[in-house]
């Protein structure tokens, strides 16, 4: 049994002012494996005022300086990546590749940070005016559970090369991990209250970060209701405002693509990081001509993913992270039945053998149409549903039948064509015959998936506020 009663203020480890109590348990097999004692609305505003001190002189850091904490905060990630992936597998039930890849990549944005640097310019000259791209504050950086270390190390590194600095909020059902990888980030040996991380309740540490004048910007990603939540909260401070929020993305299978090769990674998209992931492509939208082949083919491909513990190398599909999660996956498989979809695969209950813990089965329903809401709304498990259409233009209509907009796929035997349809699908990254990570291209939704984008220079820019100085000689 792990404690977790410590939160991260000003460079150091004290005790809450929260008392409140909270129970971790492993997925895969709950029992409770610890407790953390929640931080309050006090703790908050104590984390605020640490960053709100060290700002002063962060803000004026050089570039070069911020490049050499990146490097530090890296190195210090890194040097203990196979306890931060197995805290991730016992945590949050995450499969040993996807904690791994995880655990990688958070260690890596200090590094892609660090290269932006390099040949990013802060100043640039318009006219008779130059133009300072400055770091717009402390920044509150609020995060869900389903890749945690991703979530704060790349929104962490993108304010660290800003000059910005930081109060960070993860979710509290990742205490362990996060506990983990302060320790990590604390050894790379910051300033004082650069970083702040105070695990707790959204209702009352998240909306504290919220309502602060003292906080100019959040950057959140978690679900859509919450991001409203919070943007209807920040505009009464005009806090800047990033929001990475949920998805339902369609792949377009167009009616010349291979489908040996395109329904294997439908389904791999589709149950990315065991279907609890944002991005995933859940809505397999495919030719009617070619409808008997694409079920046969995404049945087959379902059921050969490994469903199971998480630490094995080839399991595919870990456990729900929760039992509200869990329940909520029931409840939408059930709910596709009652709509009258078609049951391809999967359904309610667990798989055999694998009732100790959250696993649900893998499920493809076919036969479903866009009015049913199993076809509109964020399932956040291996939920796969099976659309048909008779032209391309109804395929595009279909894809863009949703108030989500943060991923799409399409597969064709002709890139070009490909192409074509990607222009028209309205997502804020498109994928081509494939799944690829390219973490300098922005990431980040249209429509009800958000505003803004991280990643990259855009994500950067985010983080900075533009000043025009004049008559400056
Ligand atoms: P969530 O929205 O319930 O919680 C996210 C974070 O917000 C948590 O830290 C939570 O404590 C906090 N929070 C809750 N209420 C709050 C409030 N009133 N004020 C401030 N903060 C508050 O999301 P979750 O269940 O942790 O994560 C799953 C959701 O996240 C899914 O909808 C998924 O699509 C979305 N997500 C989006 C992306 C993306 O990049 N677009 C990535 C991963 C997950």
């Amino acid at each position: 049994m792990k404690t977790v009663d410590h939160i991260y203020i000003n460079g150091r480890f004290i005790k809450p002012h929260g008392t409140e109590i909270f129970e971790l348990v492993n997925p895969s097999t709950r029992t409770v494996i610890g407790k953390v004692t929640l931080a309050d609305e006090q703790d908050a505003q104590a984390a605020i005022a640490a960053a709100k001190a060290a700002y002063k002189s962060f803000s004026q850091t050089t570039k070069e300086q911020r490049m050499a904490y990146l490097q530090r905060l890296h190195d210090a990630v890194a040097a203990r990546s196979d306890e931060l992936r197995e805290t991730m597998i016992e945590e949050y039930g995450g499969p040993y590749r996807t904690s791994s890849a995880t655990t990688q990549r958070a260690a890596n944005s200090f590094l892609q940070a660090r290269e932006l640097l390099k040949t990013f310019d802060f100043v640039k000259h318009v006219g008779i005016s130059k133009v300072v791209l400055e770091p717009l504050g402390v920044v509150g950086l609020i995060t869900p559970w389903n890749a945690n270390y991703g979530f704060i190390c790349s929104k962490l590194a993108m304010a660290i090369a800003a000059g910005s600095t930081a109060v960070i909020k993860p979710s509290e059902l990742s205490s362990l991990q996060t506990q983990l990888l302060t320790e990590c980030l604390h050894a790379a040996g910051l300033p004082a209250g650069v970083f702040n991380i105070v695990t707790g309740r959204g209702a009352t540490v998240g909306a504290e970060i919220t309502r602060h004048p003292d906080i100019a910007k959040i950057s959140f990603t978690g679900s859509t209701d919450v991001g409203k939540t919070i943007a209807r909260g920040a505009v009464d401070t005009m806090k800047r405002v990033t929001l990475e929020l949920g998805g339902k993305s369609p792949n377009v299978i167009l009616d010349d693509a291979d489908l040996e090769q395109a329904i294997p990674v439908a389904i791999a998209a589709a149950t990315v990081n065991s279907g609890q992931a944002c991005m995933a492509g859940t809505r397999l939208i495919v030719p009617a001509s070619r409808l008997d082949e694409v079920k046969r083919l995404a049945a087959k491909a379902m059921q050969a993913l490994q469903v199971g513990d998480p630490h094995n190398p080839d399991t595919a599909i870990g456990p729900m992270v929760s039992q509200t999660q869990y329940d909520r996956v029931q409840r939408y498989i059930r709910l596709g039945v009652e709509e009258g979809a078609e049951l391809l695969v999967g359904g309610a209950g667990h798989p055999a053998g694998l009732d100790q813990g959250y696993f649900v089965q893998p499920t493809v329903f076919a036969n479903v149409t866009m009015d049913m809401r199993i076809a509109k709304e964020e399932i956040f498990g291996p939920v796969l549903v099976i659309l048909s259409y008779a032209t391309e233009e109804e395929a595009i209509d279909i894809a863009n039948d949703t108030v989500y907009g943060l991923h799409a796929f399409v597969s064709s035997a002709d890139v070009g064509r490909a192409n074509k349809v990607a222009a028209r699908i309205v997502a804020g990254r498109v994928f081509i015959n494939g799944m690829y990570d390219e973490p300098r291209a922005p990431f980040g939704g249209f429509k009800q998936s958000g505003i803004g984008r991280e990643f990259g220079t855009y994500g950067l820019e985010a983080y900075l506020e533009p000043k025009a100085v004049m008559g400056h000689g």
